[in-house]
């Protein structure tokens, strides 16, 4: 199948950020067609993820505008550029704002997802092959985002950077497995990796950590404690298997104290989600060390094990930063034998893994529905962005005019 606009410019609506916190702007863009190993995309649904809004704010950001943000999304390939064999016009997609090119040493290791190419990069608002870009109103470039810029009607994607999934998964709900909820829920799965019967912190209970949440529970985790500052979020947390809640703001003392006493020394894992710099310290802290002045632990370490006392406590780190942070703890945190991880996107392999996170939603064993609170025609845009600062929506889907 060829579309009769392969080849072509396209114009179309886009929401364009013309300046930081500035509302978007809907308006005819016109998007190239895809150079040698591109894809262009039709997108369907897209939906807002916090890191949109960070960049969007640009207040701990570089700022790049004008810009065309968004990287969240479902769609279908219109056309493919030169040299692309795996999709093909029709395939249903899904963007991914950090790639996969299956030939760099991380692509071939199973332990990294961060492919030496295609790797996010916040700060480029280009195209790799070329340096430019595929959008222009007027002749004049708009900036990419994250190499996904789904806030369009058409966007110009790395083969990379995109995943083809089974054709009769309902776009408008997998598109939230195009960051937030694959991320949260590998970070839990793949790289916290809590075992049956552990404790687990979730720092921040928007939609990438209730799918940290939802990872936990699937892992078998009894006790789940959530953590954050808007109360409000605790009653929806309930729903996603958070059995514990813990607002910082009613604490005199450092939370992870706090939950060092809930949990007698320190939780085995947890999982930052708010990207904040001061919720990060007190997620790496409040994971299980080894104190050897407590003989309860001894106790607890030696039956566990039968050998010498170790701390077991493993922090991820999953929340996006400001430009300028520093994480500072004191070393001794890490000698007592905690470990503090990061992840993108979960540690899946975008193009690899993410057609079985699909079908994990698919086989009912992943449920996406309760992650999308608020939905928008593309018209109102904006809203989306207001949802999400008043702390109301998890998702709030965006539908693209039919
Ligand atoms: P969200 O705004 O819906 O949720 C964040 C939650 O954190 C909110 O409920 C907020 O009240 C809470 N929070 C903020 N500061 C806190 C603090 N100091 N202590 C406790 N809670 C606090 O956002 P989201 O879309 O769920 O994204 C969460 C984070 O994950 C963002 O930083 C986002 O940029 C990041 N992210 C990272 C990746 C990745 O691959 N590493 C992918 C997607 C999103
Ligand atoms: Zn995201």
């Amino acid at each position: 199948m060829v579309s009769n606009t392969a080849g072509k410019v396209i114009r179309c609506k886009a929401a364009v950020a013309w300046e930081a916190g500035k509302p978007l702007v809907i308006q005819e863009v016109e998007v190239a067609p895809p150079q040698a190993d591109e894809v262009r995309i039709k997108i369907l649904f897209t939906s807002l993820c916090h890191t949109d809004v960070y960049f969007w704010e640009a207040k701990g950001q570089t700022p790049v505008f004008p810009r065309i943000l968004g990287h969240e999304a479902g769609g279908i390939v219109e056309s493919v550029g030169e040299g692309v064999t795996d999709l093909k016009p029709g395939d249903h997609v899904l963007p991914v704002f950090t790639g996969e090119c299956k030939e760099c040493q991380h692509c071939k290791s199973e332990e990294s997802n961060m492919c030496d190419l295609l790797r996010i990069n916040t700060d480029r608002g280009v195209m790799i092959s070329d340096g430019k870009s595929r959008f222009s109103i007027n002749g004049k470039p708009i900036y990419h985002f994250v190499g996904t810029s789904t806030f369009s009607e058409y966007t110009v994607v790395h083969v990379g950077c995109v995943a083809k999934i089974n054709p009769a998964a309902p776009l408008d709900k997998v598109c939230v497995l195009s960051c937030g909820i694959s991320t949260g829920l590998g970070a839990t799965l793949n790289v916290a990796k809590p075992t049956k019967g552990s404790s687990v912190a979730i720092f921040g209970l928007g939609a990438v950590g209730l799918a940290a949440a939802e990872g936990a529970r699937l892992a078998g985790a009894s006790r789940i404690i959530g953590v954050d500052l808007n109360s409000k979020r605790f009653t929806e947390a309930k729903k996603f298997g958070v059995t514990e809640f813990v607002n910082p703001k009613d604490y005199d003392k450092p939370v992870q104290e706090a939950i060092a006493e809930m949990t007698n020394g320190g939780v085995d894992r947890s999982v930052e989600c708010t990207g904040s710099l001061s919720a990060m310290i007190s997620a790496f802290e409040c994971v299980h060390d080894v104190n050897f002045l407590n003989p309860t632990y001894h106790r607890t370490l030696l039956l566990r094990r039968g050998l010498l006392p170790v701390g077991w406590g493993v922090a991820v780190l999953v929340g996006v930063p400001n430009k300028d942070d520093a994480f500072k703890t004191h070393p001794i945190n890490l000698l007592n034998e905690r470990t503090l991880k990061g992840t993108f996107f979960g540690n899946y392999k975008p193009r690899s893994d993410l057609p079985s996170v699909v079908e994990m939603y698919m086989n009912k064993e992943l449920e996406l529905e309760k992650f999308i609170t608020h939905e928008v025609p593309f018209s109102e845009i904006n809203k989306a962005f207001e949802y999400m600062l008043k702390g109301e929506s998890l998702r709030c889907i965006i539908r693209m005019p039919a």
